[in-house]
Parts: C-alpha cells; structure tokens; sequence
C-alpha cells in the first residue's frame, strides 16, 4: 500500500477546520509565545501588537498564571456546576467584586464574550420584567443569534437574518465621523439621541442600554468624556439598566482596570471575558446583588462555565495585573504610543485620527480630505506588517482602522520596533 503523506496544519486546517472567521491573509502557524512575542513553526519571532484580540494582557505564557493553573489541573479539572462548589470559582468572584466598579458584586460565569452578553441581557429582562434592548450602531457583541441581534453593524449580520425583535438602535458617539466633531457636542447629542430612540422606536418596554465603554471591532471609537454620564441619566429616569459590555476594553486594556472607570459611571451589569483568564476560556457577568438574585434556580446554567482551572488562571491573572500595576503601565504606554503615532500623523496624510485609551489604539485611514476609508490599504499595511515581522489588527465599520492592542507588558523597546514596522508600511501603501 502506498504510505499517505501526513498534511501540514495548512492543509489540515483547508480540509477539516471551518475557517469561517474573516477572509484569510496568509495563514501562520503559531507554535509557541511569551510576553509579546510570538514564534512560528519555523522559529519566526513576531511581535504581537494584537494579543489574541486584545486577550493575554499580562503577556504570552505569563508564568504565574500558568504555574496556578498547572496547580489547579493536578486537583481538579472539571466538577459539575449545579450541584457543586468550586474553591477557585468562589476565589475568583470574591476578586471580581474587589475590582468591579462601586456596587457591583455578584458573578455568574461563562465560557466567552457572546455567552457573557446572552446572559447579562436574561438577567436584565427578568430583573426588570421588561423585554427590548438598545444598543449602539458600530457596535459588536459577539456572533450568536441574540449578540448579533444587538451587534449594529450590517457587515457581521451578513446571511444571517432576520434578527430578533425587540432591538433598537442609537447612533454611535463617534465624533470623527459625526455631524457633531466637536466631542463634548458629540457627546451630548448621541446622549439625547438614546432618549429619542426609547421615545420613537421602542414600545417602552425596554430593559436594558447595552454599550461597550470602548468599541473596539467598531475602530476603537472612544466615546466622548460626557456621553455614558449624560446616557445614565436617562436611562435612570426610565428604569433602563446600563450594561457595560467590558469584553474587550476590560482588564487594565484602556490604562484602567475597566473602562467604563473612565467616565465616572457605575454600570448596573458589566460582561467580560477575554482579559479575565489571560488566553484561558472564560466570561462573565457581574451584578449588583439585588439585580443578580432575579435569577431564581434553574433559570441560567452553563456546563463548562467557571471551568475550575480557569478561574484560577484569571485569579493569578487578576493578582498579577495589581502587583504590576498593568493598568497603569498600559495607560503611561498608550499615552507613548499615541504621542509617537499623533507626530506620525503630522507626516502621513494617510492617517486620519489617531484616537485610544491606555494600549486600546485605533489608527484611522483616510484616501482623501473627504475622509473617504482606506480599508484596502488598512489590509494592505497588514500584510506588510506581518511579512515584517509585526502582528496588528484591522477593523472598524468601514475596514479601515490599524488596532493596535499589544499584551500590556509590551516595553518600550517594543513600541518603537513596531511603529517603526507601521510607519514604513504606511509609507509603503501610501507610495
Ligand atoms: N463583546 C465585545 C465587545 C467583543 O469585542 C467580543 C469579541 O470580539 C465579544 C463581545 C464576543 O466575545 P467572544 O468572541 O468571546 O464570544
């Protein structure tokens, strides 16, 4: 019999993965990471300016997060979640409600972003026993049926619909592209907008204002300083509950342990996932305990959600980013990074806005004066930077955002290896 040749992870991944995800650039196969660099099959280094999406903050491989789940793995891996207790599940929310935002206090946990915000939304719907959701347009939420529901971008919807009802949608406070730049005039005019959305396109049975204090697959659009005080007013007069959907801007990403701290609001839930376990699978939600006790027993359940070895991957995680202050590292970087890539701006036409918080960076690309999106360049600078050595994000409604999103313990040195990178490959597509 002739011996079959044994197929290379391309070819594996071509006939047996469903590559759904985004069209393909050119497949790496990535063998093994540490801190913000990553290597290849071959033996590569690519410095990692996009952390798994925005997931392992406190660097590949972080040691101390792997040494607690390499402990956790010789105890106990799995234990059946309705009937028993778990010690790193209950460490891990005592942590979560040190952190949290003023008086949020109780979690239940998951296994990723999309299952976080499902479950934020049920709560919200029976704690308040109203059932429409408003969101923002731009915004992401995840790729099941109800987080795409209240995704606003056509784009991630495509061949999917219809959607659910009971979704309505206000404008996002992306003041670069607004008909109101100025931000604080941004700010207050999408802040109204929310009301007239609740007023003329809901039935008034709304439960819940969903919103990521950062958007991130939107193009890091940060939103005004005054836009989530002025929301939460609103929401209150109507009894809307604030759901902060921290999924990617949480875990010391924005130069604070959650974003929304920017703005001096309490959400009344708040979803994460991604940061939280440093790469190992989890999400959550967190509540204040009169809003999480809505849920009677039996009302929410997940089999693997607050799997034991990943809730004590995120405890060390956690502890970790507080002993090394990684918010604040992250917020005194960006503020570097920005700086370097606003000069950047003043010699390349290309760049429209340079906008971010902490290490949670947009590069917005422009073909003209009239602002018109550059999203084939964006892919174009993409492909140049990893041909060079340099992973980063592409994004935005339009295709047109570098997202720039190293693991927080990127350093200096790195930064500017990797704008060195960007600028030249901007140079190179702007040619
Ligand atoms: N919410 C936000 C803001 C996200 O960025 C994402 C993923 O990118 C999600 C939710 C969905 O998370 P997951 O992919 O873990 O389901």
């Amino acid at each position: 019999m002739e011996a079959t040749a044994v197929k290379t992870t391309e070819e594996k991944y071509r006939d047996y993965v469903i590559t759904s995800f985004v069209k393909a650039i050119q497949p790496i196969v990535i063998d093994r990471a540490e801190g913000a660099v990553v290597y290849d099959a071959k033996g590569k280094a690519y410095l990692d300016c996009f952390a798994g999406i925005s997931v392992v903050n406190a660097g590949h491989s972080n040691p101390e997060v792997i040494a607690a789940a390499k402990a956790q793995i010789d105890k106990l891996v799995h234990c059946c979640s309705y009937v028993y207790h778990a010690q790193s599940l209950a460490d891990l929310a005592e942590k979560m409600a040190e952190i949290a935002p003023g008086r949020l206090q109780k979690t239940f946990f998951a296994n990723s972003g999309a299952e976080a915000i499902e479950g934020a939304l049920k709560l919200a719907r029976l704690y308040t026993g109203k059932k429409e959701v408003i969101s923002l347009e731009m915004s992401f939420h995840g790729r099941t049926y109800m987080t795409l529901s209240v995704t606003g971008n056509s784009g991630r919807k495509k061949r999917g619909g219809p959607y659910a009802p009971g979704v309505a949608f206000a404008p996002a406070p992306y003041a670069y592209r607004s008909q109101w730049p100025d931000e604080e005039r941004c700010g207050e005019e999408c802040a109204k907008a929310v009301e007239q959305v609740i007023r003329y396109q809901t039935s008034g049975d709304v439960a819940a204002f969903l919103a990521e204090p950062v958007m991130g697959e939107g193009g890091i659009i940060v939103p005004p300083k005054n836009y989530f005080r002025q929301v939460k007013e609103v929401l209150d007069r109507y009894g809307i509950l604030f759901i902060a959907d921290e999924v990617q801007s949480g875990f010391g990403r924005t130069g604070k342990m959650f974003a929304i701290e920017h703005y001096g609001v309490e959400p009344d839930i708040m979803a994460t996932a991604k940061g939280i376990a440093n790469g190992f699978p989890l999400g959550g939600f967190t509540a204040r305990p009169e809003i999480a006790d809505a849920f009677q027993p039996g009302d929410h359940l997940s089999t693997f959600g607050g799997n034991p070895v990943s809730c004590a991957a995120a405890l060390a995680n956690i502890n970790y980013m507080q002993k090394q202050n990684l918010p604040q590292q992250s917020f005194e970087k960006g503020e570097y990074t920005i700086g370097k890539l606003k000069a950047m701006q003043q010699r390349l036409p290309i760049i429209g806005e340079v906008r971010g918080l902490g290490l949670m960076i947009g590069v917005e690309l422009i073909e003209d004066s009239k602002k018109t999106p550059a999203a084939a360049k964006a892919e174009a600078v993409r492909s140049i930077c990893l041909r060079e050595g340099l992973l980063i994000g592409v994004g935005g409604v339009f295709g047109n955002v570098i997202r720039l999103q190293p693991p927080l313990v990127i350093t200096r040195e790195q930064v500017d290896q990797a704008l060195a990178v960007v600028e030249n490959a901007l140079r190179e597509v702007s040619a």
